[in-house]
């Protein structure tokens, strides 16, 4: 039987995705790329804004388009908070939601054995999985944590994922232990809300978890999207002693406006935001900042617009994303008067775009005529290898060896292209 799978959205999407795969390859399935004819097709949606919930919908009707008897199951956040618009699409034989995902497998033997069935189920109790493989061997995904209770007025996921449950330490560890054993060098620990990690469990935080980890022989450890919460004493700390966390941070701001940051619910002010910038910078120069700005959210008035430019532009960010309010139903923000019109807000997303483009070039343009290490993933059509230093900045060098998958030392000689080129060690 043959199986394609399509994942929308953030890095546990990702990582979830791979552990519902082992399952089906270790029990016989072949995994066959997505745009393939297949027995059965699983999508694990998201839905973050209104475009992810429709770029969903599009890839359900694509896998029922290459296959009309396909059994189709479809989990994810956009399955769980409108389970409903998800049956009405034509093919569409299991939806399960955020939790429970692991039960695609037996869900989808059943329904190929034609006992078709719809569960959908809320739980709010962390269901683990596990991977030990990963498509490339590069950079392997750890899923550490589910759920949010922040409840920022724009956002659905709290409602589409549940509270807050952190993974048992152990599971992480010996997950872990075993990438580390299959040639895994790089891991990154992501979570819907990472920073919130063991404050459902006794006495042990993220910062505990780290040191864990650390001990493992693996070479970096990076974290993903972090709130500006997480960056205590004892987390700097952490990072002094821990040498392997890669010092790149992307801390989420959503806007340089204290009263449209009051408005989203988000914890923090912009000066509180600002201090931690610095201070990671002063204490690791090395440190490369990305951040998320969302552009019109309701009320959010010219004035209020340009404190969030000028807010930007006195970060060193090394590269923001920006996205355009969109209404969530069943949130604060979707009730809330003064919503903001698309072209405004197409207009400030350029705004922020083009902040952004100049911000990333400056700051790439520094590394010219710096050795760094990067971590290889993959060769391009143009015969470069490109990598990845351990603060994410993209390098691209040729070799006459297969080097993907290593890490090698770079000189970087031209930044030409929006790209930085180097040479390897070997061509010194
Ligand atoms: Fe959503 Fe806010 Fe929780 Fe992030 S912190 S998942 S934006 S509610």
């Amino acid at each position: 039987m043959k199986i394609g799978f399509c994942t929308l959205g953030c890095k546990v999407n990702q990582y979830e995705t791979e552990a519902i795969k082992e399952k089906f390859s270790i029990n016989g399935w072949e995994i066959k790329d997505f745009n393939e004819e297949c027995d059965a097709y699983l999508i694990n949606t998201c839905s973050v804004t209104s475009l992810s919930d429709r770029k969903s919908r599009q890839m359900i009707r694509r896998a029922h388009e290459k296959n009309k008897n396909a059994i189709i199951a479809v989990c994810g956040c956009y399955a769980q908070v409108s389970p409903e618009e998800i049956e009405k699409i034509e093919g569409v034989n299991i939806v399960i939601g955020t939790t429970d995902k692991l039960k695609a497998y037996e869900l989808i033997n059943e329904a190929v054995n034609k006992n078709i069935v719809r569960p959908l189920t809320n739980k709010e109790s962390y269901e683990d999985m596990e991977i030990t493989l990963f498509d490339s061997k590069t950079r392997a995904i750890i899923k550490v944590q589910d759920g949010c209770n922040n409840f920022c007025s724009y956002c659905i996921i709290p409602y589409a994922r549940g509270r807050i449950r952190s993974r048992n330490p152990k599971k992480v560890y010996n997950e872990c232990q075993k990438l580390s054993e299959n040639g895994f060098l790089e891991v990154v620990l992501s979570g819907i809300h990472v920073c919130s990690y063991g404050r459902d469990l006794e006495n042990f935080t993220l910062c505990d978890l780290l040191y864990k980890i650390h001990s493992i022989d693996i070479k970096r450890i990076r974290l993903s999207s972090i709130e500006p919460n997480a960056f205590n004493d004892d987390f700097f700390n952490m990072l002094k002693e821990l040498n392997k966390i890669c010092h790149h941070f992307h801390i989420s701001l959503q806007s340089g406006c204290d009263e449209t940051l009051k408005r989203m619910n988000r914890k923090y002010n912009s000066s509180f935001y600002k201090g931690i910038c610095n201070r990671l910078i002063e204490e690791f120069p090395d440190t490369a900042i990305t951040t998320d700005v969302i552009v019109g959210f309701p009320g959010e008035t010219e004035e209020e617009f340009n404190k969030t430019v000028e807010f930007i532009k006195s970060i060193p960010f090394y590269k923001i994303h920006t996205f355009k309010y969109s209404v969530r139903e069943g949130t604060v923000a979707a009730n809330m008067p003064d919503q903001i019109p698309p072209d405004v807000k197409e207009k400030r997303s350029k705004i922020i775009i083009d902040i952004s483009n100049e911000k990333q070039k400056e700051f790439e343009r520094k590394y010219v005529g710096k050795t760094v290490e990067i971590l290889v993933e993959n060769k391009n059509k143009n015969g470069y290898y490109m990598g990845h230093t351990s603060n994410y900045i993209p390098v691209f060098v040729k070799s006459e060896n297969n080097i993907c998958d290593t890490l090698i030392k770079v000189e970087i000689k031209e930044y030409k292209n929006n790209m930085l080129i180097g040479k390897t060690a070997e061509d010194f």
